[in-house]
């Protein structure tokens, strides 16, 4: 059990930024409204990520630990991206490569906790917490020195943690995040974002304001545009407006971030008559669909896409952001 864990670990995995993906998507799931991580060294020796979600009642605490084990499997469910993460590996995974406490209190349950380190499963004990869940990890890959060298410096992995947060909090604007660094003994914060309210467009709007700063906000032509069954919405700035060579794309399907080339070619594409070869177009946009026309690369770890017809997908983002252009006097 023990040396299958560490090998799916490595799959799930790959660095604190990945660690960090697994545990704000579980909060996700758990319909957290606030969700608090906090870092030191990168990652490396802390990450903690607190909910306010539904919680994990005593008894299911040894399951979530388990491997494959699940509560959100349909059967339907395994070729979409619809909910999010690799069913039931993610916990499992971090308990195999790092020293991981669960602590979680569900409505009409005491609050308890549970350790798992090198794979073994502490027994459950009464814990103190008010509501949600506390998901603890330290000393990620200390059983693994191979593939702590791996990492880059806590500056890197940083950065990889904060990319991340950035775009789950951009998918998911009316719920509140904070990214707090713990290195040192000193607690700073390093993003902040507020839930968002109103429509879904005020929302993402509202965030992208926090996220992408002010005048991306002003400068942000609202897209929405359907075709053949995929629906894009979101934000696209005027080509006058830069980032200079930042990359500023930000690409989601089905509420997931995804980096894809067919996807940014497309926007390059939409964007190829107003920019210059050093610019790039920015962007935060939302391609909704039927999960069956879409496939998600069944590597965890990877976001990539697969549209079932990628001629719709190209097709809808250059016409889309091209006719959203057109309408703004470009
Ligand atoms: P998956 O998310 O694919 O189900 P995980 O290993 O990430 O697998 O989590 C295992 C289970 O633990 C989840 O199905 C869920 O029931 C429970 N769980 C994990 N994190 C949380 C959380 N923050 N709040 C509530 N339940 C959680
Ligand atoms: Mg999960």
């Amino acid at each position: 059990e023990g040396a299958i864990n560490r090998i799916a670990a490595g799959e799930v995995v790959e660095r604190p930024a990945s660690a960090v993906k697994e545990l704000v998507e579980n909060a996700l799931d758990a319909g957290a409204t606030r969700i608090e991580v906090t870092v030191a060294d990168g990652g490396k020796t802390l990450i903690r990520v607190a909910d306010d979600g539904c919680g994990i009642p005593p008894e299911a605490l040894p399951l979530a630990l388990s491997r494959h084990a699940t509560s959100k499997i349909d059967g339907s469910d395994l070729l979409n991206i619809h909910s999010f993460g690799f069913r039931g590996e993610a916990l499992p995974s971090l308990g195999a490569v790092g020293r991981l406490t669960l602590t979680s209190r569900a409505k009409g349950h005491e609050a308890a906790e549970i350790k798992v380190s090198g794979g073994q499963l502490s027994a459950v004990k009464p814990a103190a917490l008010n509501k949600g869940t506390v998901a603890e990890l330290r000393d990620l890959f200390y059983a693994t020195p191979a593939r702590l060298k791996f990492l880059r410096t806590d500056r890197a992995e940083m950065q990889a943690v904060t990319d991340v947060i950035k775009r789950l909090a951009m998918a998911e604007p009316f719920v509140g995040f904070t990214l707090s660094d713990a290195s040192g003994g000193d607690t700073r914060t390093i993003f902040r974002a507020d839930p968002e309210s109103g429509d879904l467009f005020d929302a993402l709007h509202g965030r992208l304001a926090t996220i992408l700063g002010r005048d991306f906000a002003e400068n942000a032509l609202k897209i929405d545009a359907t075709r053949d069954g995929i629906r894009m919405s979101g934000y696209a700035a005027l080509p006058t407006y830069s980032r200079g060579a930042a990359v500023a794309q930000f690409l989601f399907v089905n509420g997931r971030p995804v980096k894809d080339k067919l996807l940014t070619g497309a926007l390059r594409a939409a964007y190829f008559d107003y920019l210059s070869r050093d610019r790039h177009p920015v962007a935060a946009l939302f391609l909704d669909c039927d999960p069956q026309l879409v496939d998600v690369n069944v590597h965890p770890a990877k976001s990539e896409v697969r549209f079932r017809d990628p001629g719709t997908a190209r097709g809808l983002i250059v016409s889309g952001l091209r006719h959203a252009l057109a309408e703004a006097g470009h």
